[in-house]
């Protein structure tokens, strides 16, 4: 298949392309490097890769770009919970405009549209594990925190909508996938952050009193489940992917520490403090995986002590010695 993939430079994207390559495809990334890096782009199986440096929120860049496309994953988003309470704005327009315009140059073309979600959408629902049709909990508008999961619900509406237009489109909601190449900036997930503060042998810093929870995902299960997304069976549905390997962010950070053979302090701080005034975590996020069994052939694989190990020694080879 010819296949668009857009974020393509980032974390999963770069994953993506790379087990899409292998297996046959033709693959065609758009990426504005507003996160994803060019190393990340493959370096095999490079004779049917294209990639194109542009933002999603150009059509007419789109509209070429799917002249020839058979399937399009729509990975790119601003993300980091960071970056939604002090960019609120950038958060929304790339979610909103940028999802509208691949919905509609892939409406135009026919073409499958892949979408990327996310499991903060479930929001402060108290009801696990998350199954695909579990209510959203959202805070209210004042707090900024909710603006990226209502972007995303939005998103996940307008992909319904084009939906019944007769447009095939798969939801999928990613819990905490962690791994090789995700950003460990301040706008990055914990477990890249705590795992370069450990190798640093700096505070490993636990916002709260860590004893909320996440199912984190190794990207290789994450990557198994997208590439399956391209059969028929997971059209116009929404599916979870995630793992079943519950952890509190306090005890993550002892197992990073003691994995990465560190020296480093676990300190607690005040959400107020990491994340300004009136911040709300998400207590806990558990996901039903019943449907991504039976649609995608899904079960997750790798623990969680063989992916850190693995996303460990990759940080490491990366740091300065
Ligand atoms: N977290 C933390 N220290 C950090 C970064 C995050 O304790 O340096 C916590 C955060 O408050 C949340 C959990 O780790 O409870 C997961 O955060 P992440 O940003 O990775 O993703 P989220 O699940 O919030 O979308």
């Amino acid at each position: 298949m010819n296949i668009l993939v857009t974020g393509g430079a980032g974390f999963i994207g770069s994953h993506l392309i790379e087990r899409l390559l292998y297996l046959g495809h033709h693959v065609t990334a758009v990426d504005d490097f507003s996160n994803g890096k060019k190393e990340y782009l493959p370096s095999t199986n490079v004779e049917h890769f294209t990639f194109v440096e542009g933002d999603i929120l150009d059509r007419h860049l789109l509209e070429d770009l799917v002249e020839e496309c058979d399937l399009i994953y729509h990975l790119a988003a601003v993300l980091g919970v960071k970056n939604t309470v002090e960019n609120p704005l950038k958060v929304i327009d790339g979610c909103i405009l940028g999802t509208r315009n691949i919905l509609e140059v892939a409406y135009q073309k026919g073409i499958k549209v892949v979408f990327a979600s996310t499991s903060e959408i479930y929001g402060k629902n108290t009801k696990l594990p998350f199954t695909e049709d579990s209510d959203r909990v959202l805070g209210p508008p004042q707090t900024t925190r909710w603006c990226y999961a209502t972007a995303k619900s939005l998103d996940e509406h307008l992909c319904f909508a084009y939906s019944a237009l007769g447009l095939p489109i798969t939801i999928v909601r990613f819990f905490n996938t962690y791994g090789p190449r995700q950003t460990s900036s301040q706008y990055g997930g914990v477990v890249p952050k705590f795992i370069v503060a450990a190798l640093r042998n700096e505070d490993l810093t636990v916002y709260g009193d860590g004893t909320q929870t996440r199912c984190f995902t190794f990207i290789h299960d994450t990557i198994h489940a997208l590439v399956n997304c391209i059969d028929e069976k997971a059209n116009d549905e929404v599916i979870n992917i995630g793992s079943n390997e519950k952890i509190s962010i306090a005890s993550l950070a002892a197992q990073i520490r003691k994995l990465a053979d560190s020296r480093s302090d676990i300190v607690e701080v005040p959400y107020d403090v990491a994340y300004g005034k009136g911040f709300e975590d998400m207590q806990d996020r558990e996901p039903s995986l019943e449907k991504a069994k039976r649609l995608l052939d899904y079960v997750p694989s790798i623990r969680m002590e063989e992916g850190l190990k693995e996303t460990i020694k990759w940080y490491r080879e990366r740091l300065d010695p």
